[in-house]
């Protein structure tokens, strides 16, 4: 990301941040702290945390991620899933596989899981309604999905059979960019399934990425925007990290700098929405999910997928904890929050309500 000729410096001062948390913010304030200078960065994530502190306590939410296939029939220029990327050993798990990964998630103290995959369409809309009501029957677990876009008729089935959340990142909103880095969708149409899930009643998640190639703080900052008309409730930003197998495998990618300052204003923004502190900056850095923690965000997603399929889950190269099992994955996140002072949310983490169309 770079800086664009149009961004001036812009001191951050708590009068900002309170302007910022008021209203809709302009989008001249965002961008010059997109793109902050590094001496006044910790000011900023500082004026974040307390406002996570305010609004959302101490409490990180944990939720269990199960990566449940690695088949995708799209090609998005970043993503190592990307269909025509021949050399993922593609996997699949069966109903009884996630109904049981769930349970054993549950049984390691997980209040919620997310079932994440590629856009693989073997799971028609009866097949997973079948696991998200195996799953509600056995567990009292709260169900975040992340499988793509689908018709409004699948959301509602799948609403209707006990999902409660959907994670589906924007990506960019830039139309240009958008463009460039999905050959075969369409912005208007992503938009447009978000729409759906918020009239469904979905807890709704979206995101983008830090760091693609051309992204300005402008195009952040309108994406910043967009997510807030939108009424977005948890919102999921990582650094884009190259994958050797696909179109973008000579970008630079984005860092955990970059990437931090989008966390401390969207905590600014959107002092009651879920931020987690994603793998990708684990990845980057052995402390980047600690410092986004520390920077805004208040929820972690430690995987839970059996640990022999972790590896081909491979969205991008060098994702952590690729050897460990569930248990030592929740036994080193506790630690890591316990050593921030902080404590492990022991609810269901649900968000809190900004709007009442449920
Ligand atoms: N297929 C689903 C869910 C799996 S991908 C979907 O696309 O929504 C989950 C997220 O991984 C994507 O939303 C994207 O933001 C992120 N991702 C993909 N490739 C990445 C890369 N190279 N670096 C960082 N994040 C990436
Ligand atoms: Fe498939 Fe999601 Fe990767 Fe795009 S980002 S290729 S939809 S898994």
């Amino acid at each position: 990301m770079r800086n664009g000729p149009t961004t001036p410096y812009l001191p951050f001062t708590p009068a900002l941040a309170q302007a910022l948390a008021g209203a809709r913010p302009a989008e001249r304030w965002l961008a010059p702290l997109l793109a902050c200078r590094d001496e006044d960065a910790p000011t900023l994530y500082a004026a974040a945390d307390s406002v996570r502190a305010a609004h959302m306590g101490s409490d990180v939410h944990l939720r269990g991620l199960i990566e449940f296939s690695n088949y995708c029939r799209r090609n998005c220029a970043y993503c190592g899933l990307r269909r025509r990327n021949r050399g993922v050993e593609r996997y699949r798990l069966d109903l009884a596989a996630i109904v049981a990964t769930a349970q054993a998630a549950e049984q390691l103290g997980y209040r919620s899981v997310v079932l994440q995959s590629g856009e693989d369409l073997w799971y028609t809309p009866a097949r997973l309604e079948k696991i998200l009501r195996g799953i509600k029957a056995t567990t009292d677990l709260a169900i975040t999905l992340s499988a793509g876009e689908r018709d409004r008729e699948t959301y509602r089935r799948w609403r209707d059979a006990g999902a409660d959340r959907y994670l589906l990142r924007i990506e960019s909103t830039d139309p240009a960019l958008f463009a460039a880095l999905h050959p075969d969708d369409d912005l208007e149409e992503r938009k447009a399934c978000l729409y759906t899930l918020r009239d469904l009643g979905y807890q709704l998640g979206t995101g983008v990425m830090v760091g693609l190639p051309g992204q300005t703080p402008e195009m952040l900052a309108r994406d910043v925007l967009w997510m807030y008309d939108l009424g977005a409730e948890m919102i999921g930003v990582g650094p884009f990290i190259p994958h050797p197998d696909t179109p973008l495998k000579a970008s630079t990618g984005g860092t955990v700098d970059q990437t931090l300052r989008l966390v401390a204003v969207l905590r600014l923004v959107f002092p009651d929405v879920h931020l987690p502190a994603t793998t990708a900056m684990g990845s980057l850095d052995p402390h980047g999910r600690e410092r986004a923690l520390q920077a805004g965000a208040n929820v972690m997603m430690p995987n839970v997928s059996p640990t022999e399929y972790r590896a081909k889950y491979e969205i991008y190269p060098g994702k952590i904890c690729l050897s460990d099992d569930a248990a030592h994955c929740r036994g080193c996140i506790t630690g890591r929050i316990h050593h921030l002072g902080r404590t492990v949310g022991t609810d269901h983490g649900h968000v809190k309500r900004v709007r009442d169309n449920s």
